[in-house]
């Protein structure tokens, strides 16, 4: 199956086919995690522009 290159959720990362974390949410969206650490940060309410660890951490303030 072709699989379309997902970028992660959280970090913002592009993500290997095979790897990473599919989330179905309540209302149907589809969001995929690099890792479980991404996940884990998303299910706790983080907003990834404050981890400098992710691609949408935001320098401007
Ligand atoms: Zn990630």
């Amino acid at each position: 199956m072709l699989q379309k290159m997902a970028t992660c959720a959280f970090c913002g990362r592009e993500i290997e086919p095979g790897t990473g974390i599919m989330y179905v949410r309540n209302d149907g969206t589809i969001l995929y995690f690099c890792s479980s650490k991404c996940f884990k940060n998303f299910r706790l309410g983080r907003d990834p522009r404050k981890y400098k660890w992710t691609m949408k951490y935001s320098v401007a303030k």
